[in-house]
Order: structure tokens, then C-alpha cells, then sequence
């Protein structure tokens, strides 16, 4: 086995009352793991079984493309949040917010806008560019800015999965509720501060 499901930084329960541990155990245990083990078994004995996950995205399609994008995201995604992280960006990111989007909190709402709007399943991803500048993007299925060549910076997960057990409908307001434990100190240290 090639790839392996890194544990999560903190406890099932340290994400509530956001995240909920039952999430937790199907999200990340079942979800994520299932990801992994399927692109495990796909790329054995193929040109693609020494190659890093991030260069596998860039260069499969289809059944591949689908579960080595998805063990990418899922990995992204849970290793943004924290109980007890930073609560809002303050270096260079935070100014590049401010400079495109007008403000933090305008950011925010076009971010859980572009996921609330996203027909089906799919991420929205906050992006860079090689100069640094951001862009918002939604992205269907297991779509992944490195397949524009752009840096990803932030995900939210809008699958169903990701959300209906602790909010059902409600996408919307799941998406409003993470950014109570979204770590900026990660979002930073992905944009390179
Ligand atoms: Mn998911």
C-alpha cells in the first residue's frame, strides 16, 4: 500500500458542535479511507505507482483521477480545522483579501456563496496564482485547482456526506458554521507565510 491516511491532528470529538463525531467517523473514516484504499488498488503495478498523489491528479482521468482528487481534498480539508486555531488571517493573505474582495467578512460570504450555489457535488477552493493572487473556485465532483496549475489554498467540502448528518438540507449554514473552525494559521502557511 502506497499511500496511507494520515490521522487527524485532534479528537473526533474536537470539532463540535460544527463538526459532529458521528461526521467525523463516516467523513473522514469511511469517506476519506475509502478514497485511499480504491486509489491504492488502482495505481498498483501502473506507471502511476511511484508518482506523488499531487502529479497523479494532474496526469489521470476518470476512475483514477476521481479517487486520488478525492484522498487529495479530503486530506486538504481536514487538516484546515482546529478548536482552538487562528480565527482570522493577519499577514500578507489576510491584505491580498482585503485588496481583492474588500474585506474578510465580504470574503466569507462570496466563499459560502460560490459553495451554496454549486449544482450537485462538488468543492469550493480558494486558490493562488504564482503572483499570489487568490481567486474563488467551485468545482464539481473532485474537481482540484492543480489541474488549472494553481495553488490551493482552502477547501470546503459540499457533498452531501460532508454535512447531512449534523445540518440535513441546511448546506448554507454548514458552510457559514466552518469558519469557526477554520485554522488560519494552515490557510497562511499554504498561501507561503
Ligand atoms: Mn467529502
Amino acid at each position: 500500500m502506497k499511500f496511507t491516511q494520515p490521522r487527524l491532528p485532534y479528537t473526533p470529538d474536537a470539532l463540535m458542535p460544527v463538526i459532529s463525531p458521528a461526521t467525523i467517523e463516516y467523513h473522514y473514516g469511511k469517506h476519506e479511507r475509502a478514497y485511499i484504499d480504491t486509489l491504492n488498488k488502482l495505481i498498483e503495478g501502473t506507471e502511476y505507482a511511484d508518482m506523488p498523489l499531487e502529479d497523479i491528479i494532474v496526469k489521470s482521468e476518470g476512475k483514477l483521477f476521481n479517487n486520488a482528487s478525492q484522498a487529495w481534498n479530503h486530506i486538504f480539508y481536514f487538516f484546515q480545522f482546529s478548536p482552538d486555531g487562528l480565527k482570522e488571517p493577519s499577514g500578507k493573505l489576510r491584505k491580498k483579501i482585503e485588496e481583492q474582495f474588500g474585506s474578510l467578512d465580504d470574503f466569507k460570504k462570496k466563499f459560502e456563496e460560490a459553495g451554496a450555489t454549486l449544482f450537485g457535488s462538488g468543492w469550493v477552493w480558494l486558490a493562488a496564482d504564482k503572483e499570489g493572487n487568490l481567486s474563488i473556485i467551485p468545482a464539481g465532483n473532485a474537481g482540484n485547482p492543480l489541474t488549472q496549475n494553481l495553488q490551493p489554498i482552502m477547501v470546503f467540502d459540499v457533498w452531501e456526506h460532508a454535512y447531512y448528518l449534523d445540518y440535513q438540507n441546511l448546506r448554507a449554514e454548514y458552510l457559514h458554521r466552518l469558519w469557526d473552525i477554520v485554522d488560519w494559521d494552515v490557510i497562511e502557511s499554504r498561501y507561503g507565510e
